[in-house]
């Protein structure tokens, strides 16, 4: 990127879809998101959003929940064309996934991937809904990367891995997870929340609430 844009996307992830910048400014304000997602001709009272807990809940939504925060989840799930799912972070990765009808917006930080959250949206889209994993798109968000997020020793039995200089490498764990359940389309926008900071609000190095919003239309 050579100028700053309000949003990002991965361009072979075939379905509309956006992370924003700090362009956009914090997404999680609802008045500042409303004007945003007018902007770009989408609207607001049809986005479901999490509350996020840093769990690996993932619920089922429809357009009863249109406008809505769903309690207790990190993952929304539909197959209702007529809403659009959302998901906020600021280091940790957002997650849009597709087989063109089923989409799914899943906020991954390191808890939510040790406790399983992406096996477990990976066996709605099967179980629930009969998605066979080859059709799955996966579009991994701007997230804290390898270059920056240190973290203690006790990661490495959380991961079963070895640190290279304290780092963890959430990234990777991510694409094997993924990987691992027999996903083959997974599209990474590979950027750091934490290293570009003319574009990403993050946590942990701002100790901000500010956040960015990562949709699936
Ligand atoms: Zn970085």
């Amino acid at each position: 990127m050579n100028t700053i844009e309000k949003f990002v996307v991965h361009k072979k992830f075939n379905h509309k879809h956006f992370t924003s910048t700090i362009l956009a400014g914090n997404l999680k304000d609802k008045i500042v998101r409303d004007k945003f997602l007018i902007s770009q001709g989408l609207n607001p009272t049809n986005l479901v959003l999490a509350n996020q807990v840093h769990s690996a809940n993932i619920k089922i939504v429809g357009n009863t929940d249109s406008g809505n925060f769903i309690d207790n989840c990190d993952g929304l799930i539909t197959n209702d064309k007529s809403i659009m799912l959302g998901v906020f972070t600021a280091d940790c990765v957002p997650l849009l996934i597709t087989n063109g009808t089923i989409k799914a917006a899943i906020h991954a930080g390191w808890k939510g991937i040790y406790l399983g959250i992406l096996e477990n949206t990976i066996e709605v889209f099967k179980n629930k809904f009969s998605v066979h994993v080859k059709d799955i798109e996966v579009y991994i968000g701007p997230h804290i990367r390898f270059c920056c997020y240190e973290v203690g020793k006790n990661f490495e039995d959380l991961f079963n891995l070895k640190l290279q200089d304290n780092k963890l490498d959430l990234s990777r764990i991510v694409f094997n997870k993924l990987k691992n359940l027999g996903l083959v389309n997974i599209f990474d926008v590979n950027k750091c929340t934490f290293c570009q900071d003319d574009y990403f609000f993050s946590y942990r190095r701002d100790k901000t609430s500010k956040r960015m919003l990562s949709l699936i239309v």
